[in-house]
């Protein structure tokens, strides 16, 4: 997997598709609540993109085939910035053609929760065909009665939601008896052999010694891997308390190499070291866009502000340099992996010692 990302990376670098590389102007918007600000005057020096920012290409494409879920988990933003459209799915084959159309090697299907559309072994089988590496995000409850529908394969990993030991984790998702049942998915899924990883969101209450615990009760699984990244403050959330300013993130990762080194993280070194504080990083969300019953959403996961017909036009449409760290105040206390882990797979602000701090973890 990694061998093929870092060939399709190499390809792309070298010869990026010149009309994804143009820059759209924001247009006015008056149904637009928040102000797009323009770059900082006054500080040219600083403001400098960094030659990547001007080749951009997917490289996750995020995948959400409906909004409905068994859950009403306390963050999600899905839920309720698409409630008017909570029943809406996106048809089978409309799916795969959007994941023709956006190219990107790795395809990550999530929600709402996945397991619960109608065709989802169909989507994984027509994905897996297509020669992507797919990530099947979900809370793990409908693992066990669906797993038939699906077949072992090296590209295709589970990704169970699990934000804490089993009385934390029942409460983030306001449901008892739910940690239990994503347990008995991973326990069925690693026996009918799957390959599977879990997905922590680490929020304000999140103490990160219980996260030590959680994957320390996860070995005896024998689980494929770890992500883990802080909670982004969703304007459809109401409870603001929940999330983490960058002061509060850089806190929480403090002590994330220690864990690294004992356990499989998924996320590389690089976005672990923007996480601590240590290293500075543009946002790169063009690396992971989002499709769904609306369409293509921009500018990424987190904020809509548009749903653009084609990716052509998400590529080509969203004003990528009016976003981030900085540009706009939504973007302020960002550090979510969707996107900023791009910006560390593409090398940006790349340090001396990068290339072998990334050989050893993609070894490990
Ligand atoms: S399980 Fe996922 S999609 Fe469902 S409510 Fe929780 S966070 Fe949202
Ligand atoms: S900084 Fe975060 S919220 Fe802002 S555009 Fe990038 S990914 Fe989206």
């Amino acid at each position: 997997m990694m061998a093929g990302m870092a060939g399709y990376i190499v390809k792309n670098k070298m010869r990026p598709r010149p009309e994804w590389q143009k820059d759209a102007v924001p247009a006015a918007d008056p149904s637009n609540p928040f102000r797009i600000l323009p770059p900082k005057v006054g500080d040219a020096a600083n403001r400098q993109p960094h030659p990547m920012i001007r080749k951009r290409f997917p490289i996750v494409m995020m995948l959400e085939p409906l909004h409905a879920c068994n859950l009403t988990c306390t963050g999600c933003g899905r839920i309720r910035e698409y409630e008017s459209t909570i029943t809406e799915r996106v048809p089978l084959e409309e799916c795969l053609l959007a994941v023709d159309e956006c190219g990107a090697p790795t395809v990550s299907i999530c929600g709402g929760e996945p397991m619960m559309y109608p065709q989802i072994g169909e989507l994984v089988a027509g994905i897996l065909e297509r020669n992507k590496h797919i990530i099947l995000c979900t809370n793990g409850m409908f693992i066990k009665k669906r797993i038939r529908e699906f077949h072992p394969d090296a590209r295709f990993f589970f990704n169970v939601h699990l934000d804490g030991l089993e009385k934390t984790h029942d409460i983030c998702v306001e449901k008892e008896g739910v940690f239990a049942e994503a347990i008995e998915g991973i326990r069925t899924a690693k026996a009918a052999g799957f390959k599977v990883c879990t997905n922590t969101t680490i929020y304000k209450e999140t103490d990160m010694r219980e996260i030590e615990a959680l994957f320390e009760y996860l070995e005896q699984f024998q689980v494929d891997g770890h992500q883990i990244s802080p909670a982004y403050g969703y304007a459809a959330v109401d409870d603001r308390e929940i999330f983490l300013t960058r002061d509060d993130i850089h806190e929480k990762f403090r002590d994330i190499e220690r864990l690294a080194r004992r356990f499989r993280i998924n996320q590389t070194p690089i976005y672990l070291d923007f996480l601590k504080g240590e290293r500075e990083l543009p946002c790169t969300a063009w690396g992971n866009p989002t499709y769904n019953v609306k369409g293509w959403k921009g500018p990424c996961y987190l904020i809509t502000d548009a749903h653009y017909k084609t990716f052509e036009d998400l590529m080509t449409q969203t004003p990528w340099e009016s976003y981030g760290h900085g540009n706009d105040p939504r973007c302020e206390h960002c550090m979510v992996h969707c996107g900023y882990e791009p910006s560390a797979a593409l090398g940006i602000n790349a340090k001396l010692a990068d290339s072998i701090k990334m050989i050893s973890w993609a070894l490990r």
